[in-house]
This record gives structure tokens, C-alpha cells and sequence, in this order.
């Protein structure tokens, strides 16, 4: 007998005939002997529609208030998914993330977990039920309710299969896995067998939406392998799991874009210690996650300094960085929401060179103009204009022959080469 985490995604529970399929299945698993422990997130695009509603009220909801109105999208689908068990004769029984014993960090809206007690979770399991905990939610210091992110109950799953010590964790979804690209992008993606912990954490935080990059930090330090599948066929899944030497053979494991992104300049910095840091210290003590930053020094002591961050982001750090601004004197703020960044990841571009010079020389050969360029050990990203980013994206799929079956798991392009090591 093992312990099983299962998490359901909005779309697995999207309506009352959804929520039966996810119920069957579940009971399926206990049937063949498991311990099942499900986590669910909030049906359909309820998350959406309750910020939606919050802003028929007010252009801007204290957060603690958007935290409780956005909470009970999961308490609905825990509530639900566990009358569907019974209705099929099997004993479950739903709970809050606070009643799961969930504990987080007071920030509102990002909060983190913190700990987790399971004692009531183990009680209902050594009963032999099957535990039903809303996702995305967890309780503050100050005993309110809070939410993890959006797509936080990836890491809600992830964080209780950790605790509880689970055998398996599987987070169902409505792709049968992760791609080498958005196969509603491009068309000749390819679901890979598997993708290490780094390689996924570059694609969740550059706008993959399979998985919560927060759910695959928390993987990685816990060592939590994951099993992302389809609740809607029986087709495998991708193991997200430890890197091993032979995921070294592929240089380039996926291709994605971000097209949610803005780009703040500030212009006419005066060039000196201590402007950057007097910067990013307002934006970090908003609560602000910066991403690119690149600086340029112009002509008489100034510099430009240009970021981006979310476009979720983009009015709150708007408002610190123009008071930042006068601040430091710079002489303008600009925005700019038309962009989009599109990267390659992979753990082999550590083993080959020449792969920068491939993804510069297919998008110059396509006319794509880049406008900002950061580069990790294992990713490359620039920063292009939103309605090229898809053409970008189908470009290097293609010329990091992605599209080729095997390519995930095999043969570097030829025009690389290989490091010796
Ligand atoms: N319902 C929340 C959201 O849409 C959490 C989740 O889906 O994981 O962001
Ligand atoms: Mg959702």
C-alpha cells in the first residue's frame, strides 16, 4: 500500500461531470489499496471570475479581503470532489488548507508555506479516508487566510506530498504532460518522457503554465519526484525528477515564451554607487519580483536601467519606481507592455558551445529584432516584440530540431558542438 498525492487542476474539475471523472479516478487508485490524499484547485476559471468581481467593487481590493473572496474557489471543489466520492459509495472528507494544517507567511496574495502539520490529515487517512484539501491556501500567523499565487496548488500538492512523505505525486492537468513548446503554438511539439527539476523551473517561471515554478522549487528541495498526466486520457505523463548525466545529450529541451511582461526604462540615471541599490530596494520592499536588468551607460555620467517585471506587477512598480525616480533624480520612466520573452532551456547547453550564436542567427534569418538578452547556465532569453514571439518560438523550435522524434531524447543538433569533458 502506498501513499499518493494526487492534485486536479482547474480544468479537471471544471463542472459537476468533470468533477465525477476526477472522483472515479481517485477511487480508482484507492481501490488498488492506496492511501489517496487529493488536492484540487478552483473549478474552471472561478479564480478569474472572483478577481473579476472584486473589481466591480474596487480598482484596488486590500489583499487580505482578495484572499478570502479568492479562498473559497477551492473550498467549492473540495466540497464538491468529496460528494462525488460518496455519491460513489467511498468515504472522503474535504478540507481548508488551514484545516489541513497549512501554515504560511502573512504576504497575502505570494504567500509561502511556512510548515505544515499533518496530524489531522493522518487521522483521516489511518481511518481510510480519502483526504480532500483545497489548494492554494494556507493560514497567516495572524490566523487569516491566505493564497499562495496564482497556479498555487501545485505547491500545495507538492509541499503535503513532501510532508506526508508520499510515494508518488501526480498532478493532473488537461495536456498530457509537459512539451518541448505550447503545442497550441507549435504544432509539431513534443511531449517529453522527462525533464530535470532546473530545465522545468526555467520553463514554469518563463511562462509555462504547466506547473507553479514555486511547486518545482519546492520539488527539487525535497527531492519530490512529480508525475505531470492528463486527467482526461490514460496516456504516461512527464516524470519531473533529479537530473542524471544522459539529460546532458539534449541541448535545448524546450522553447517558451512569456507574453505577460513589461519593460520599465529608467532614463538619465546619474551613473554612480548606490542608485541601483536605492532601486531595487523600493521594488523589493513592495513585494516586487524583478526579472531582466540591464543597464547601459550613456554619454556624461548617466546610465539607462531597464527591467521587467509581470504585467500583473506593472502598476504597483510603476508607482514605486516613480517615486524612486525622484529619489535618485533620473530624468524619465518609461513603459513598455509590448513584449514578449521568448528562452531556451536546457541542461546540455552547459556541455556545448555555440548554442547563443544559433538562436541569434535564426531569429536575425526571420527579421526578429532583440531587445534585451539574459542568459542563465542553462537558459537563454530575449526580449522581442509580442506579435513576433510566436514566430519566434516556431523558428528555433525547429532549428534546435525539437520536432524531430527522438530530439527529446537524443542527438544535439549537428551545427553544435560538443564539449569535451
Ligand atoms: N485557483 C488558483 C488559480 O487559478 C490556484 C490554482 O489553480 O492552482 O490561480
Ligand atoms: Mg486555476
Amino acid at each position: 500500500m502506498a501513499l499518493i498525492v494526487q492534485k486536479f487542476g482547474g480544468s479537471s474539475v471544471a463542472d459537476a461531470v468533470c468533477i465525477r471523472r476526477v472522483a472515479a479516478r481517485v477511487l480508482e487508485t484507492r481501490r488498488r489499496g492506496h492511501q489517496v490524499v487529493v488536492i484540487v484547485s478552483a473549478m474552471g476559471d472561478t479564480t478569474d471570475d472572483l478577481i473579476a468581481l472584486a473589481r466591480q467593487i474596487t480598482a484596488m481590493p486590500s489583499d487580505r479581503e482578495m484572499d478570502m473572496l479568492m479562498a473559497t474557489g477551492e473550498q467549492v471543489s473540495v466540497a464538491m470532489l468529496a460528494m462525488a466520492l460518496h455519491a460513489l459509495g467511498a468515504e472522503a472528507v474535504s478540507l481548508t488548507g488551514p484545516q489541513a494544517g497549512i501554515f504560511t507567511d502573512g504576504m497575502h496574495r505570494k504567500a509561502k508555506i511556512m510548515g505544515i502539520k499533518p496530524q489531522r490529515i493522518w487521522k483521516h487517512v489511518k481511518a481510510g479516508q480519502i483526504v480532500i484539501v483545497a489548494g492554494f491556501q494556507g493560514q497567516t500567523p495572524t490566523n487569516d487566510i491566505a493564497t499562495l499565487g496564482r497556479g498555487g496548488s501545485d505547491t500545495t500538492a507538492v509541499a503535503l506530498a513532501a510532508a506526508l512523505k508520499a510515494d508518488r505525486c501526480q498532478i493532473f492537468t488537461d495536456v498530457e504532460g509537459v512539451y518541448s513548446a505550447d503545442p497550441r503554438i507549435v504544432r509539431n511539439a513534443r511531449k517529453l518522457d522527462e525533464i530535470a527539476y532546473d530545465e522545468m523551473l526555467e520553463l514554469a517561471s518563463l511562462g509555462a503554465k504547466v506547473l507553479m515554478a514555486r511547486s518545482v522549487e519546492f520539488a527539487k528541495k525535497y527531492g519530490v519526484e512529480l508525475e505531470v498526466l492528463s486527467s482526461f486520457s490514460k496516456a504516461p505523463g512527464t516524470i519531473v525528477k533529479e537530473e542524471v548525466k544522459s539529460m546532458e545529450d539534449i541541448v535545448v529541451r524546450g522553447v517558451s515564451a512569456d507574453k505577460d511582461q513589461a519593460k520599465i526604462t529608467l532614463g538619465g540615471v546619474p551613473d554612480r554607487p548606490g542608485v541601483a541599490a536605492r532601486l531595487f530596494k523600493d521594488l523589493a520592499g513592495a513585494g516586487l519580483n524583478i526579472d531582466m536588468i540591464v543597464q547601459n551607460i550613456s554619454a556624461r555620467g548617466m546610465a539607462d536601467i531597464s527591467f521587467t517585471v509581470s504585467e500583473d506587477d506593472l502598476a504597483k512598480a510603476r508607482r514605486v519606481i516613480q517615486s524612486a525616480a525622484r529619489g535618485v533624480q533620473a530624468r524619465a520612466v518609461n513603459v513598455d507592455t509590448d513584449i514578449a520573452k521568448v528562452s531556451i532551456v536546457g541542461v546540455g547547453m552547459r556541455g556545448h558551445s555555440g548554442v547563443a550564436f544559433l538562436m541569434f542567427k535564426t531569429l536575425a534569418e526571420r527579421g526578429i529584432n532583440i531587445l534585451m538578452i539574459s542568459t542563465s547556465e542553462i537558459k537563454i532569453s530575449v526580449i522581442v516584440r509580442k506579435r513576433l514571439a510566436n514566430k519566434a518560438m516556431i523558428a528555433l523550435h525547429k532549428a534546435f530540431c525539437l520536432d524531430k522524434p527522438g530530439s527529446t531524447r537524443t542527438t544535439p543538433p549537428n551545427r553544435l558542438v560538443r564539449r569535451p569533458r
